[in-house]
């Protein structure tokens, strides 16, 4: 006999886990199938595993540039094997909470497919449920250059998990994946160099911030050759992989002992049968969903990176949860992407932005002040010796509304969430200057960039509500 279900969740990883907890916690019965291995993504091989590698880049950094606070501590030896056991101990634990988390639902192991809008079968079960959540993730892209694929490369899966460091590196791409694993194989003492079509790093970024972080890359020794489209590779008569790319209109190479593809994800949608739930879909965006991620079958909900949206956990379980109560409730919950969409880079530098960049704002036609600060002229900064990158903060001229801050600089993925709590409160920057700061610490210079802003909004309109 067929199972029957309130909710089945298709695909166990942040955004699926997310969704069958809060339906469980409503009271409804739910079902997990994932083909596994269990964990999802983030724990096995994005945020969490790359975080915990790259904590190792920060620290060989910090001892090579230590003599400049007078510590000389010598040249770093870094124990490859050693920081990978450290790596897997580490995910390892994580994974085997999220496992037991996840066995408490009763859960299908094996390729999800669908038979019928209402009808799923995994292996030799077929489940019936009357709402679904799709949250299948995503995979890695196909290698786009010819020769790549005969010639080898490395993905950010093997990335993660590597025997030893290649004696040197090429990475294609420079988002937040090649830019973060390029620079920790950069730290660890790998010569890398980074292969962009675009003028720099991190190009959905402010411009601003994706060339101080190309430039930062450039002064430690990382190789950026932008404006670069690579036209083939292929292995030389030494055995190395070589890129020949034009830029410029000059025909160049560049040539390393391993290739790391870093140029993007695709949504896992292969071998769902979404046409037989009557599901919409692109290869290449993902399952279409609207703002209550319900897809075009009214019952049948599609979260996280299947969806195409944002590759983030935190979205994915925002969105989980919300279809979990749609789902259930029949509701018509939307998301709000306003301050969800806050971001970050792990990178040194780090990168983190939330509310509207500069960018958005000028392609929404939507008139705007802006403000920045420089860490070299911050007394905390200076002080501890960090002093790469700015803080800016964009805000509405006619009444001071904080619009969006961003942020390239030390610890900004947390520094970050003194902006992402105004924004969600909806603060002005009169609001903001109010609020004090402890001196002298990294946090405060937020106050110099509302300040300005303060004195541009009353130098224009003196009567602006000073609230
Ligand atoms: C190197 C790297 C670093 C990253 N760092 C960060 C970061 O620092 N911060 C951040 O917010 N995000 C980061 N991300 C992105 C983040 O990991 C993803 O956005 C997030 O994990 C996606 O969650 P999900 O629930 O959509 O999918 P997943 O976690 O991928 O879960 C999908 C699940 O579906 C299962 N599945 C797939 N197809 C089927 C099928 N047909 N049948 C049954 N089961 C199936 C899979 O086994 C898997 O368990 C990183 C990604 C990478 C690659």
């Amino acid at each position: 006999m067929n199972q029957q279900f309130d909710l089945i969740v298709v695909g166990a990883g942040s955004g699926g886990y997310a969704a069958a907890r809060t339906a469980r916690d409503l009271g409804a019965s739910v079902a997990v199938v994932d083909h596994g291995p269990l964990g999802g993504l983030c724990i096995l091989r994005g945020c969490m595993p790359s975080k915990t590698l790259i904590a190792t880049g920060d620290v060989a950094h910090e001892i090579r540039t230590a003599a400049e606070l007078g510590v000389h501590a010598g040249r770093p030896v870094v124990d490859f094997p050693a920081v990978m056991a450290r790596k897997r101990e580490i995910i390892a634990g994580f994974t085997d909470y999220r496992v037991a988390g996840i066995e408490t639902f009763p859960l299908f192991t094996g390729d999800a497919s669908f038979e019928s809008p209402h009808r799923l079968r995994v292996g030799g079960d077929v489940l019936e449920g009357k709402a679904f959540v799709i949250a299948t993730g995503s995979s890695i892209m196909d290698p786009v250059f010819p020769g790549l694929k005969e010639t080898g490369y490395i993905e950010s899966d093997q990335a993660l998990e590597l025997d030893a460091p290649p004696k040197s590196l090429i990475v294609l791409g420079g988002g937040y994946v090649g830019s973060e694993l390029g620079q920790f194989y950069a730290r660890i003492g790998v010569p890398t160099t980074i292969i962009i079509r675009s003028s720099r790093l991190l190009t959905g970024e402010d411009n601003d911030v994706g060339e101080g972080l190309t430039e930062y890359f450039r002064e430690e020794g990382i190789a950026v050759e932008t404006g670069a489209q690579v036209v083939r590779v292929e292995r030389n008569a030494d055995g190395l992989k070589v890129v020949h790319y034009k830029q410029g209109g000059v025909e160049k190479s560049a040539a390393a002992h391993e290739i790391f593809y870093a140029l993007g994800r695709v949504p896992t949608i292969a071998g769902l049968n979404l046409e037989a739930a009557g599901v919409k879909y692109h290869a290449v965006t993902g399952i279409v969903v609207d703002d209550t991620m319900r897809t075009s079958q009214a019952h049948i909900f599609a979260v996280g990176d299947v969806t195409g949206l944002f590759a983030l956990v935190h979205i994915a379980i925002q969105q989980g949860e919300l279809a979990a109560r749609n789902a259930l409730h029949g509701e018509r919950e939307r998301v709000d992407y306003t301050i969800s969409k806050t971001h970050t880079v792990f990178s040194d530098p780090q990168v983190a932005v939330v509310g509207e960049t500069e960018k958005d704002l000028q392609r929404a036609g939507r008139p705007y002040l802006v403000a920045s600060y420089p860490f070299n002229d911050h007394g905390k900064a200076i002080s501890i010796g960090k002093t790469k990158g700015f803080v800016k903060m964009m805000a509405a001229p006619e009444d001071g509304r904080i619009l969006g801050a961003a942020i390239l600089g030390p610890n900004g993925s947390d520094l970050i969430h003194e902006m992402i709590v105004a924004l969600y409160y909806r603060s002005t920057v009169f609001d903001f200057v109010k609020i004090p700061h402890l001196h002298p610490t990294l946090a405060e210079i937020w106050t110099y960039p509302a300040e300005e802003l303060v004195e541009k909004i009353l130098a224009e309109r003196p009567l602006a509500i000073a609230r």
